[in-house]
C-alpha cells in the first residue's frame, strides 16, 4: 500500500518535518508502510485550514450537513470490505470483528448523526406573563479528536460524526499504532469531494502530535478516548486553558454471576466480554465474580470454554482471538501474568504467549488466559491489563460483591448474570458504574441512541445519542419578552370564560 499522509484542507500530505514513523502489522510483527511523524507545524497548517472552513460549514444547513454525513457512510460501505481488511491489518483483531462490529458501526455512528441533526429542536420554556425562554445551539469551532488504537475507525467517528454534524470542523488525531483505516478515510472524503478544511487529519506520536493539538490556544474542545493515565494529562492542559474536554477512559469492570444465573448464557457473557478483540476494549469486563456454590461448576465451564477459542491469523475466517496490538503492549500483558504468579494466582488455563505457525509467527499473540485464587485488593484484581487475561474470584454474600466491585473506583461498565430483584437493586443501589447490562455485556457500545460515558476515573462526558452531540455545542439561553399573553395564544384562557359565560346565561 502507499504511504499514509496527512489530509489538510483536502489535501495529503507528508509531515512539515519529513519525519516519519513504521507502521506494523501486529499478526506478523513486521513494517508494513509508514505514516508522518508530525509536529505543531503540522496542528498550525490543519487549524488554518479548519478555522478558514468554519464560517462556511458552521452556517451549512442541517439538512445539507446530514446530506455530507449520509453521503460520508454510504462511500465507507461501499468500501466495507478494504476498510475492514486494513483494521484487521493494522490492529491485529480478527477480520470477522472488524468485518461485523467496526467498520459497520463507524458506518451506523455517522448515519446516526446525519439524522440526529434533523432531529434537532431547541428547548422552550413559556409563561402566562408572556416570556418565552429558549436555547439556541451552536457549534463551538475548531475542536480536536484524539482516538485510541484498539477500535479505531469505530472510536474514531464516535468523536467525529457528533462534531461535524454539529457544525463543528475537525482535526483528528488517530492513534500512531493504528493509522490505516484513518487514512482510508482521507481518501473516502477526497473521493467524494467533502467540503475542504471542515475535516482534516493529522497522524503522529501522541506526546507530540496529540500534545499539540491539546494545547493550540485555537481548539475549543478535545474529546479524547484512551487510557487514564494520558486522560489526566489531557484534562488538566484543557484545564489550564479553560477548553471543552471529554474524556473516555476505561477501569477495571465487573462481571458479576448470582447462583440462578443460566449457566451457559452466562459462560457465553463472561467469555464474550473478557476476550473479545482480545480483551483490549475499555469496556471489557476484565474480573469476574461468581456466587460461592455455583463457583466449581461455573470456572469449569467457564475454562473449557476459553481454552476452545481459536487463537490464529487475523485475516482467517475462523478466527476468534488475534494479535494484540504491539510488541510493547504484549509485553505489558504477559507482565501481569508473571504479576498475577508472583501474587499467588493459579493458571487455569493460557498463560503463556501464543505461537501461530506460519506467516504470523513472528506475531504478538497470548494465550487467553483465566486464573484464579487472588485477593481481592491485589494489582491483578485491582489494575486495567487490557489483554486477554481474566482473574476469577467467588462470593459468599452479596455485600461482598459491593465491596470487591467498589474497591476500585467507578469502572465503565458493570455486567451481571441472573439475581433477583431485591439483590439487583442492592448492587445497583450501592454501586457506581458508567453503565450497567444485565443477562448481557458491552452492548451499550453498540447503541448509538443511548448516552455512554465514564463517570470518575472512567471517564467524563457523554457518547452517543443526543448527549454526544450536546458535548460539541453550546446551548446559549435566550430570555425574550413577547408582546403576547401565550396562554391567549394557546386558546387557554379567554375560551374557558366565554364558555362559562354561556353557560351562566343559558
Ligand atoms: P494512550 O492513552 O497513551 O493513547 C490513546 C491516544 O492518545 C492515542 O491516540 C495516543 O497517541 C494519544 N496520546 C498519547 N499521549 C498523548 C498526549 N500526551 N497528548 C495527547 N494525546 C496523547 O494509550 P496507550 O496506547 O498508551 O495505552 C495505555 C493504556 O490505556 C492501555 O493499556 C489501556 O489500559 C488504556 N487504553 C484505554 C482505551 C480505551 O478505550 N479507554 C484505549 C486504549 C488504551 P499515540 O497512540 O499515537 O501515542
Amino acid at each position: 500500500m502507499s504511504r499514509i499522509q496527512n489530509f489538510i484542507n483536502s489535501r495529503f500530505q507528508d509531515a512539515v518535518s519529513g519525519e516519519t514513523l513504521d507502521v506494523v502489522e501486529p499478526a506478523t510483527g513486521a513494517r508494513y508502510t509508514t505514516a508522518p511523524a508530525s509536529s505543531y507545524a503540522d496542528i498550525e497548517a490543519a487549524f488554518q485550514a479548519a478555522s478558514a472552513a468554519f464560517k462556511a460549514w458552521s452556517t451549512t444547513p442541517p439538512a445539507k450537513r446530514s446530506f455530507w454525513l449520509n453521503r460520508l457512510a454510504d462511500a465507507i460501505e461501499e468500501n466495507l470490505d478494504a476498510f475492514a481488511q486494513a483494521e484487521s491489518k493494522d490492529s491485529g483483531k480478527p477480520i470477522s470483528v472488524a468485518q461485523t462490529v467496526d467498520i459497520p458501526r463507524a458506518i451506523a455512528n455517522f448515519r446516526f448523526f446525519a439524522t440526529a441533526i434533523l432531529q434537532d429542536a431547541s428547548e422552550a420554556y413559556t409563561d402566562v406573563s408572556g416570556r418565552i425562554n429558549f436555547t439556541v445551539r451552536h457549534p463551538l469551532g475548531v475542536v480536536g479528536c484524539i482516538s485510541p488504537w484498539n477500535l479505531p475507525l469505530y472510536l474514531f467517528s464516535w468523536k467525529v460524526a457528533p462534531a461535524l454534524a454539529a457544525g463543528n470542523c475537525v482535526i483528528g488525531k488517530p492513534s500512531e499504532v493504528t493509522p490505516y483505516t484513518a487514512h482510508l478515510l482521507g481518501e473516502t472524503l477526497e473521493k467524494i469531494d467533502f467540503p475542504a478544511g471542515v475535516f482534516n487529519i493529522v497522524h503522529g506520536h501522541g506526546p507530540e502530535a496529540g500534545a499539540a493539538l491539546v494545547a493550540h490556544p485555537g481548539i475549543k474542545a478535545i474529546s479524547f478516548t484512551g487510557g487514564t493515565q494520558t486522560g489526566r494529562l489531557i484534562g488538566e492542559q484543557a484545564g489550564r486553558d479553560l477548553k471543552k474536554v471529554s474524556l473516555e477512559l476505561g477501569g477495571k469492570n465487573p462481571t458479576l454471576v448470582f447462583a440462578d444465573a443460566d449457566l451457559d448464557e452466562a459462560v457465553d457473557g463472561a467469555a464474550r466480554a473478557a476476550f473479545s478483540n482480545q480483551g483490549q476494549i475499555c469496556l471489557c469486563g476484565s474480573r469476574i465474580l461468581v456466587e460461592q456454590s455455583i463457583y466449581p461448576q461455573f470456572r469449569d465451564a467457564l475454562a473449557a470454554r476459553v481454552r476452545s477459542l481459536h487463537v490464529g491469523d487475523p485475516s482467517e475466517a475462523m478466527t476468534q482471538v488475534g494479535a494484540l496490538v504491539s510488541a510493547a503492549h504484549r509485553d505489558k500483558v504477559l507482565s501481569y501474568i508473571q504479576l498475577a504468579k508472583d501474587e499467588g494466582g493459579h493458571i487455569l488455563c493460557g498463560g503463556l504467549s501464543k505461537i501461530v505457525e506460519g506467516r504470523c509467527e513472528k506475531g504478538y499473540f497470548v494465550a487467553p488466559t483465566l486464573l484464579d485464587g487472588l485477593p481481592a485488593d491485589c494489582r491483578t484484581n485491582q489494575e486495567e491489563i487490557f489483554g486477554p487475561v481474566l482473574p476469577i474470584k467467588t462470593y459468599k454474600e452479596v455485600s461482598e460483591s459491593v465491596d470487591y466491585i467498589n474497591s476500585k473506583d467507578r469502572p465503565l461498565g458493570l455486567y451481571y448474570f441472573g439475581g433477583d430483584d431485591k439483590e439487583k437493586d442492592y448492587v445497583l443501589n450501592n454501586t457506581t458504574s458508567g453503565g450497567v447490562t444485565v443477562n448481557d455485556v458491552i452492548s451499550h457500545i453498540q447503541m448509538e441512541d443511548l448516552p455512554f460515558g465514564g463517570v470518575g476515573p472512567s471517564g467524563m462526558g457523554s457518547y452517543h445519542g443526543y448527549d454526544g452531540f450536546k458535548e460539541f455545542s453550546h446551548a446559549k439561553a435566550v430570555y425574550k419578552q413577547t408582546r403576547f399573553n401565550l396562554m391567549k395564544l394557546a386558546g387557554l384562557v379567554p375560551p374557558y370564560k366565554k364558555k362559562e359565560e354561556k353557560a351562566n346565561t343559558a
